[in-house]
């Protein structure tokens, strides 16, 4: 016997039963972002090695260290794209999206990233995510974030959600409050984990976000941004507080909530559960005005999230994803002469009229078929044998109640029908 090939590490098939609940997630999110005027856009699953160095940073663990970068038979280097958002924005510039403003769009699809293997961590993963392209003011922020509780309702995901926002600031507010933050940093260094020394002078603002339980002491005494907002920031921020009340979507503030990158800006959010034991985020979003100009676009206000499927397909309650089962399952006895072509023919005319039908393709005897008949869990059976060849008629049987009763082929079509009708009410 020859050796089996395995998938790579880190990658996984995804089986038919598991992806009628990535599909039941997929489609909810399609339904309700449609509503809001979502559009979906599908960009390339490999670009330009720059263009994420670039949108996510040289520097960041993403490019560094978990990109899988290769160079084409040309010689340009290419990576397997490790998030979403860099190829939506470049696809906003190339297609000069500024000039049909708002632009709404979402992406659902595979990412990529060279991460260690463990328990909901994959190296293709999936996300669905969304980016509002032109909107300025917190009235889209508002309409965001409520899209995105809407979803979670919707898919009727476990546990207790909140959603936590921030303020990141701007580029006039941010510069002063990080000199303040830093002079404070610096008092408490020898608190302060190794990583955390090694970045503060860089990026002093992830000590806030450091799960380290030194530098969390030192984060919550820390001064945060939300005190030293500018009055534009300030305001933009108030004004999403508000939004949400009149929506009667519960917030909290949440002050470390930041992000490592300085187009970030004004509002973080994220949203989390209590579900699987701690709390875990299961939407990560925020405004990020910057980043279009940053990456050689024409400078347009947008703001976005993303959200992983592997997380949500373990959240989501029990009983809401229904296996697909077929409506008929066709019986057909082999050894009577014409019983196969009838039961194909019959099978066909079936799904013709909208039904699911599943034919049994592999000869058995009565009790063999019926059985299997029985596992497809198919509301009713429909027997071609002897019998029926003779007065082209067919057998229906109820799997439900074990009603049977003889009619042509003409009214099997008819009497499934009307069946499968009532059954929907
Ligand atoms: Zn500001
Ligand atoms: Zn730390």
């Amino acid at each position: 016997m020859k050796t089996a090939i395995k998938t790579v590490r880190g990658v996984h098939d995804i089986l038919p039963d598991d992806s009628t609940t990535w599909q039941y997630l997929e489609a909810t999110a399609r339904r309700v972002f449609a509503q809001y005027g979502y559009r979906e856009l599908r960009t390339p699953l490999f670009e330009k090695s720059e263009l994420f160095a670039r949108a996510v940073g040289a520097t960041s663990d993403i490019v560094e260290k978990e990109m899988y970068t290769f160079a084409d038979r040309g010689g340009d280097s290419l990576s397997l794209r490790p998030e979403g958002t860099a190829s939506v924005v470049r696809s906003f510039i190339n297609n000069s999206m500024h000039r049909l403003l708002p632009w709404r769009v979402f992406y659902i699809g595979p990412m990529f990233r060279y991460e260690r293997p463990q328990k909901g961590r994959q190296r293709q993963f999936h996300q669905i995510g969304c980016e509002l392209f032109g909107p300025e003011g917190p009235l889209a922020d508002a309409e965001l974030m409520a899209m995105v509780m809407g979803f979670f309702r919707t898919a009727g995901v476990a546990g207790n959600l909140s959603l936590e926002i921030n303020s990141l600031g701007c580029s006039e507010c941010r510069g002063p409050y990080r000199e303040k933050l830093l002079v404070f940093l610096n008092k408490k260094m020898e608190s302060l984990c190794e990583n955390c020394q090694g970045r503060m002078e860089r990026n002093p603002l992830r000590v806030l976000d450091c799960k380290k339980p030194g530098c969390g002491e030192v984060a919550q005494q820390a001064p945060h941004m939300g005190d030293n907002l500018c009055t534009v920031c300030d305001e933009h921020f108030s004004g999403l507080k508000s939004h949400l009340t009149l929506l009667q979507q519960p917030f909290q503030v949440n002050p470390l909530l930041v992000r490592g990158l300085d187009y970030y800006n004004r509002t973080a959010f994220e949203v989390t559960t209590d579900a699987l034991g701690a709390q875990n985020a299961v939407a990560a979003g925020g405004r990020y005005d910057g980043l279009v100009a940053e990456m050689g676009g024409q400078s347009t206000p947008a703001i976005g999230f993303a959200m992983g499927l592997e997380r949500l397909v373990l959240l989501l309650e029990q009983g809401r994803v229904v296996q697909p089962e077929p409506t008929v399952y066709v019986v057909v006895l082999g050894d009577v002469q014409g019983a196969e072509s009838a039961g194909l023919l019959l099978a066909e005319q079936l799904r013709a009229a909208g039904m699911v039908v599943e034919m049994n393709l592999t000869g058995g005897s009565m009790k063999t078929q019926m059985k299997r008949a029985g596992r497809s869990k198919a509301k009713f059976t429909a027997i071609i044998g002897g019998r029926e060849m003779l007065d082209s008629s067919v057998v229906i049987k109820n799997m439900a109640n074990g009603e049977q009763s003889t009619v042509t082929t003409a009214e099997a079509v008819v009497h499934l029908s009307s069946h499968i009708d009532q059954r929907k009410g």
